[in-house]
């Protein structure tokens, strides 16, 4: 085994998410770089690799199969960094769940006892059984829309303090 899938999974959880630049929720924990991950530990392309042997590069494509294989058991997969290409990263996408779990959290918070939701494909939907606030997420939000949305994440119960 080359992670602690356990304590990956609980990595990215508490990661927050952000959007790609294709508009798709995504969650991603740094596990190291290419220097301390790779068997050949060294960072190349392609296109330039004069670096690197055949044999460590064969080295360095098992460990990445060997890897992409044991992440696909918690839905995830290595990404480079953005910034830097040495960086690498687990990612995964954020599920329905995450933004239920989120908003749930939020709207308690607010004093609002919410009923349960009704989802619908990429989406949910929830209304305070005190207040009528709801709230609404979605995995797919529109462009520079939000995921977590609602007059239950906007504010307080209305009843909470009489009831
Ligand atoms: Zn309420």
């Amino acid at each position: 085994m080359i992670f602690d899938l356990e304590h990956l999974k609980k990595q990215l959880d508490e990661e927050e998410r952000y959007t790609d630049m294709n508009g798709i929720l995504m969650k991603s924990a740094f596990i190291g770089t290419v220097f301390n991950l790779l068997p050949s530990g060294k960072f190349y392309t392609p296109w330039a690799n004069s670096n690197v042997s055949e044999e460590e590069a064969e080295k360095d494509d098992d460990w990445r199969e060997d890897a992409e294989n044991e992440l696909d058991k918690i839905d995830a997969f290595i990404t480079p960094g953005e910034g830097d290409p040495c960086d690498l990263f687990v990612t995964r996408l954020v599920t329905l769940e995450d933004l239920m779990k989120e908003a749930k959290e939020a709207c308690d918070w607010r004093g609002h006892k919410m009923m349960d939701w009704k989802v619908e494909e990429s989406e949910a939907f929830a209304l305070c059984a005190r207040c009528g606030a709801s709230v609404h997420v979605t995995t797919n939000p529109p462009p520079n829309g939000i995921d977590i949305s609602g007059s239950a994440v906007a504010g307080g119960c209305a009843d909470a303090k009489t009831s």
